[in-house]
């Protein structure tokens, strides 16, 4: 390891909602709140970082994020003590650490939003969706749109960096609904939101129901209006398109997903948490925690998958996670960590991509122009 400390974040998984929506595939369990084992958890994960803390040695940690699952459902007590030890593991740490923890608005109100501030969280991330209630109840969400405001105006009172999720496309949504969601949130005092496309995804109720024709999805060239319209907005308060799904006010921009486009390391803790750390240049290790909250508590096992990553893994990684910013994938860094030059063996494909607009080279760096970012996933496979 080089004698500079590498900047590593920390992810941590809650693994509970207290109900699970119909189109979500995140790893998660429905839990009844008085079930909820709040200091075994922080036990557990505590237990896990002890377990790794010989591969933290040399590294400054950057940034902590707590997401799921619910982390609002925890226990601010128990999620401080957590935060604590997560803290005390590292020699170094970034001068301005940024710590979030996801937020549902039911679960979200002013006083724990105070005691996460004394715990030593900065930022907060609202998974509001919507500020209707057609649409929140199409979404199965436990919350309303008085609640969702109630929360927001509680997030922003206590908290310095509030972020927003949106989500686009459901039926019967229009532009104009659309619009007044966002100024309603900037007006707040929002400065950053994550706006997403709703998608079915194939194990979730949504996807039993679309398969048996009974959920009918927006055509795709509503989606692009949607995306486009959603980018105008923003444009419009003077914010960022900084990732394909991210929009900031200036300076806002999230410091934790941001080291993770950038190929950063990151350890995971957590049931279902993954992690990916570096091992020297040219390799690193990425591995994924037993998915099963009860069996992540008693710890009978403590990874259930491991993936070594060899030169070829790292840059394909780059390239899929820089592309989707706005800076684009750095060529020197990712030479470095992945120990060979990753324009290698795919100039034909960088050159036919340049010449076809679809990517720039500027100075060090390699991206694809906004105006593409809707066939990224296009893009990014002709580059493998
Ligand atoms: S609250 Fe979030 S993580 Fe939990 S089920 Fe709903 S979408 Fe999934």
């Amino acid at each position: 390891m080089s004698s500079e400390p590498t900047e590593t974040s920390v992810y941590i998984h809650f693994p509970w909602c207290t109900r699970k929506c119909p189109y979500c595939d995140f790893a998660t369990e429905p839990i009844r709140s008085s079930a909820l084992p709040h200091q075994e958890y922080a036990d557990a994960v505590l237990r896990e970082l002890e377990a790794r803390r010989s591969d933290l040695k040399g590294r400054k940690l950057k940034s902590v994020f707590f997401g799921g699952g619910t982390p609002s459902l925890w226990g601010p007590h128990a999620l401080g003590r957590t935060l604590r030890g997560i803290i005390g593991a590292f020699d170094d740490l970034d001068e301005a650490l940024e710590v979030t923890v996801e937020c549902n608005p039911s679960s979200l109100h002013q006083e724990n939003a105070a005691l996460l501030r004394e715990a030593g969280v900065n930022r907060l991330s609202l998974g509001l969706q919507s500020l209707r209630d057609l649409h929140l109840r199409f979404l199965g969400r436990l919350h309303d749109s008085e609640r969702a405001l109630a929360s927001l105006g509680d997030a922003c009172k206590e908290m310095p960096r509030v972020s927003a999720d949106l989500m686009f496309g459901m039926p019967g949504q229009t532009l104009e609904e659309l619009a007044e969601d966002i100024s309603r949130i900037a007006e707040i005092g929002v400065r950053h939101v994550s706006a997403y496309a709703l998608t079915i995804e194939e194990k979730t109720q949504f996807g039993s129901l679309h398969r048996a024709g009974k959920l009918e999805v927006a055509p795709e060239d509503q989606y692009a209006d949607l995306f486009e319209h959603v980018e105008d907005r923003f444009s419009d308060l003077g914010w960022t398109h900084y990732e394909v799904s991210n929009y900031a006010a200036e300076g806002e921009e999230s410091r934790h997903n941001l080291h993770y486009w950038r190929g950063g390391a990151y350890l995971g803790l957590g049931a279902a948490a993954v992690g990916c750390l570096d091992q020297g240049q040219g390799r690193a290790e990425r591995w994924r925690n037993d998915p099963n909250p009860q069996r992540y508590l008693r710890q009978s096992t403590l990874e259930s998958e491991v993936e070594m990553l060899g030169p070829k893994e790292i840059v394909r990684e780059a390239l899929m996670l820089g592309l989707r910013t706005i800076d684009g994938m750095n060529v020197a860094s990712t030479e470095r960590r992945a120990g060979c030059d990753p324009k290698t063996g795919r100039e034909r494909e960088i050159e036919r991509a340049i010449d076809q607009g679809k990517l720039l080279q500027v100075g060090d760096w390699l991206r694809v122009p906004q105006k593409h970012w809707l066939k990224l996933d296009g893009i990014v496979r002709d580059l493998f």
